[in-house]
């Protein structure tokens, strides 16, 4: 199957259409391009992406791609600062194979185009692209981020993200092999139901352009949906991220984990409600954090490090202050860098802020912590090899282990395309041992075989979240009619007050009160949703106007529950590491251990078995039974 796909070719022109493809991706940033470039041109390949292709945080990525690539550097000094940052929580054989790999996938990088900013050249007669041509990794200027000891940071200016994107974008819509198609929603994974391995074969999906519910059909399905920061009031991340993956994978039989180690970045602009990031650069190139008020540097007191202690020190440093001085927002000083070296480096950040009437060469630049990361996910191993066969993740939908308690500066983008490149490695093994598995007829005998060509990622030193039933049935798409739908708009509110909640109680800091209290918010979120009437409607046999109305149900319902997922496992863990800092434990656990939720359909098992009581829905609320919150407060005062 190698013939150009076209929306056509696909068979989208018809309704409620199947479309066939050999590999399913969804999700259309760092992740999915560098899976999809990566794959052998052999494959018919097929890239979902929710919104426009810009909308995602690989776009937006500012700072830079880590890896070890200067001559006084070492991939084993990239590990130990990666292992310190992680704070215990890093699992150690992924750490390793994935910064391993730096060096390759930045030159993969380079050989696809991208523009990286390069060392000044003493010979300056060649032409350009003769230059980018030739560019090797040994060419790159680094900068030094937080948390890194030397310089290690590869960039574009200080709009990387964009740069590496462009250049993958053009590559992919030039492969006659691959097809984009943007405003194409996954909603849910195919597993196949009669085969115990219960291997991925494709995805609904929801077709923005035209309004309708598709069918795609695949050998594999790639995860690499993004992360999950827009269920917070002020994040980096854009709207598409909403941890649509995680939910889906949780669903067809993955675990998750480590999904409370919510990174806040220090320096989110802090103008009204930009969503603009000042990049951890600034701090690296010498920049100071210091207080409107007196104009001291804080951090000098707080951290041997400075300003460029790691990510969460800063974080909470710049929390407190604020918390203080009733300002929301500290300052960060770069007014006594040199002029000319802060515009020609940070093009970018100058010219933003100067539109907003910010001159930073001269004025401080207002800022304050912003969610920006989710460390943990779906589990992977470092071949983005998920539980469920025909599953691979990539990206900040998945969880390595790379991050542990905290990722370091710039190695996401490091990961997206390291484990992106592994699974294009892996892949065609499955796809193959997958034909030979197809021609066994006994079903016994396959799921065997299957068990031997797909082997789950093991994880150490685990703590398995609880989930304690609610006999509450909520939305179901199918319980509910049309007058339930269009008249009851609750959807855009309740997101919005969703996120000012999770910012309120799951932020930078939290305690067993402000958990529980959302968690009773969130349960009378999902009581107000609730459909009482029974129709059996789907989503694409509604009018227009319905089947949005529904999809945002839909996304709602989800959101809620993963919102009770992240929470409960930060409900769970009785001590400070990292990300995570509960203000009733501040101290860290002798052990470090993984939180892991059982995939769903493990938790239902377990209903059947009467190992649990109640019973449970994916759009269940699993709520902590804690009658001191209840009788504390009853309503989450956000
Ligand atoms: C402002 C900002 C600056 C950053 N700077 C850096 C940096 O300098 N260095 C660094 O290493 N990291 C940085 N990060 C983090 C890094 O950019 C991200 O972790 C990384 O880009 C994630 O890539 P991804 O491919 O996993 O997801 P994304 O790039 O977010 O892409 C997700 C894709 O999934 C699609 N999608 C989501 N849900 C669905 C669905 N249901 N159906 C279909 N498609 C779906 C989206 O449309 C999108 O195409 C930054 C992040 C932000 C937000």
């Amino acid at each position: 199957m190698s013939a150009a796909l076209t929306a056509e070719s696909l068979g989208l022109d018809s309704p409620a259409a199947m479309v066939q493809t050999d590999v399913l991706i969804i999700g259309a940033g760092l992740a999915g391009l560098s899976t999809a470039l990566a794959l052998p041109k052999s494959l018919n390949i097929t890239i979902l992406s929710k919104a426009a292709l810009e909308i995602c945080s690989s776009h937006y990525a500012q700072g830079g791609i880590a890896a070890s690539l200067d001559k006084e550097d070492s991939v084993a000094d990239h590990i130990t600062d990666t292992l310190i940052a992680g704070a215990g929580l890093c699992n150690a054989n992924n750490t390793s194979s994935i910064l391993s790999a730096g060096q390759q996938a930045v030159q993969w990088l380079c050989e696809q185009g991208v523009p990286f900013t390069q060392i000044p050249q003493e010979d300056n007669t060649k032409p350009f692209t003769e230059l980018q041509t030739e560019l090797q990794t040994a060419d790159l200027h680094l900068t030094k981020e937080g948390g890194h000891g030397c310089r290690r940071v590869a960039h574009a200016d200080d709009a990387t993200g964009r740069h590496i994107m462009e250049a993958l974008t053009i590559k992919a819509k030039n492969a006659a092999n691959i097809t984009i198609l943007p405003y194409h929603e996954a909603l849910s994974l195919l597993t196949d139901s009669a085969n115990t391995n219960k291997q991925c074969q494709g995805a609904q999906v929801f077709d923005h352009n035209n309004q309708r519910q598709l069918t795609f059909y695949s050998r594999a399905v790639v995860l690499a949906s993004g992360g999950m920061g827009q269920l917070f009031k002020r994040a980096s991340a854009p709207n598409v991220c909403v941890g649509d993956g995680v939910m889906m994978a949780w669903q067809a039989g993955c675990r998750l984990a480590n999904l409370e180690f919510i990174q806040f970045h220090p320096t989110g602009l802090a103008v009204a409600d930009s969503s603009f990031l000042i990049s951890e650069a600034l701090r690296g190139e010498g920049g100071h954090l210091t207080c409107p008020q007196t104009g001291a540097r804080f951090m000098l007191e707080i951290d041997e490090r400075a300003e460029l202690a790691p990510r969460d020190i800063v974080a909470r440093a710049i929390a407190e202050q604020i918390s203080n001085n009733g300002l929301g927002y500290v300052h960060l000083d770069v007014s006594h860098l040199p002029d000319q070296f802060l515009r020609e480096h940070f093009p970018q950040i100058y010219q933003t802020l100067f539109n907003l009437g910010i001159d930073m060469t001269r004025e401080p630049i207002p800022v304050a912590p912003t969610a920006h990361y989710s460390c943990g996910g779906v589990v992977t191993d470092a071949n983005g090899v998920t539980d469920v066969a025909g599953l691979y993740a990539a990206g900040e939908v998945a969880y390595t282990g790379l991050h542990g308690a905290n990722r370091l500066a710039s190695n996401s983008l490091l990961e997206c395309v390291v484990v992106g490149r592994n699974i294009a490695a892996d892949l065609p093994r499955y796809l193959e041992a997958l034909e030979n598995l197809n021609h066994v007829t006994s079903y016994d005998h396959s799921d065997l075989l299957a068990t031997a060509i797909w082997t789950a990622p093991t994880l150490k030193d685990i703590q398995a979240i609880k989930l304690p039933c609610s006999p509450t049935i909520l939305f179901n798409l199918s319980h509910c009619d049309d007058t339930d739908i269009v008249t009851h708009d609750y959807a855009g509110k309740i997101v919005t007050e969703l996120k000012v909640l999770m910012t309120a109680h799951m932020g930078i800091t939290r305690s067993a009160g402000q958990l529980a209290q959302a968690l009773l918010q969130i349960e009378n979120w999902q009581q107000q949703l609730r459909c009482p009437k029974s129709h059996s409607t789907t989503i694409s046999s509604k009018s227009d106007k319905t089947t949005l109305a529904s999809l945002r149900y839909f996304q709602l319902a989800r959101q809620l529950q993963l919102a009770t997922l992240v929470i409960q496992s930060a409900y769970q863990r009785y001590e400070s590491r990292g990300g995570h800092y509960r203000q009733d434990y501040p101290h860290l656990a002798s052990t470090p251990r993984t939180s892991v939720i059982a995939p769903l359909s493990k938790l239902r098992e377990a209903d059947k078995t009467g190992s649990r009581e109640g019973g449970i829905d994916w759009l269940l609320q699993p709520i902590i039974d804690d009658t001191e919150a209840r009788v504390v407060n009853t309503v989450a005062n956000i």
